[in-house]
């Protein structure tokens, strides 16, 4: 094995550690998780708009609620006041049934108030229910979400394990002072810094070297240093 395919070794090696890492970056579980906790705030958001307004109508009924209450506790006295026997004079008397009649009316105004309040309710309570249908809807998936995505990143990280292992195996065959030209073309070259030349072909631009440049390079020892006219990267010949 020449130095040059002990180097196209390891290059396979660093190939594949970046596809896994970007693999590992770009999982779509990843960008569904932010869609998701973005749509959980959202709703959240028009639930609280929701819940203020079923708190209003909620106090708007209580008020009434309490001043029925309040009314009837009234009129009960006022009935009581006038089957008692202690109000004799008629004009007193006719004084405490208008009172009972108008306190009678006034609850049943506050009663048709108290239904308007619950006919209002009634939409408000609905759209709780399906925003809360809709969270829960939601809380789900981003745990079935994470979950997924936990385990698709446990698997790439088993994966580029093994070969960072594979790779560092390869790279004892590689003589230290090609290192520094590998590393400085790979960070220029979009991670590849070798490939084999098949035919006229660099294979790592895929674009065709001159016949003058392939007959001058086929006359050099396969240990020579050699870079593709093209793209500048390493060539390693059979
Ligand atoms: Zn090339």
């Amino acid at each position: 094995m020449s130095r040059w395919e002990s180097l196209l070794v390891v290059q396979g090696h660093d190939t594949r550690v970046d596809q896994l890492t970007h693999r590992l970056e770009t999982l779509p579980e990843r960008a569904r998780l932010v869609e998701v906790g973005d749509q959980v705030a959202a709703l959240d958001a028009k639930a609280a708009g929701v819940e203020a307004r079923r708190g209003e109508l909620s106090r708007s009924q209580q008020r009434l609620e309490d001043e029925v209450a309040s009314l009837t506790e009234r009129a009960n006295q006022a009935e009581k006041q006038l089957y008692s026997g202690a109000v004799s004079n008629p004009r007193e008397l006719q004084a405490l049934q208008d009172d009972i009649a108008s306190i009678r009316r006034r609850i049943g105004q506050i009663e048709d108030q108290e239904l308007e309040i619950m006919e209002l309710s009634e939409p408000v309570d609905a759209e709780l229910a399906s925003l809360g249908a809709e969270r829960e809807r939601l809380d789900a998936e981003g745990q079935q979400v994470t979950a997924a995505l936990a385990e698709y990143e446990a698997a790439i990280s088993g994966d580029l394990d093994a070969v960072r292992r594979e790779r560092a195996t390869a790279a004892e065959a590689v003589p230290d002072d090609l290192w520094s030209e590998y590393d400085t073309l790979r960070s220029q070259l979009g991670g590849v810094a070798i490939a084999r030349l098949v035919g006229s072909t660099c294979q790592g631009c895929h674009l065709g070297l001159s016949a003058v440049e392939v007959d001058r390079i086929r006359k050099l020892s396969p240990e020579e240093k050699v870079h593709c006219e093209e793209c500048g990267r390493l060539l390693v010949r059979d």
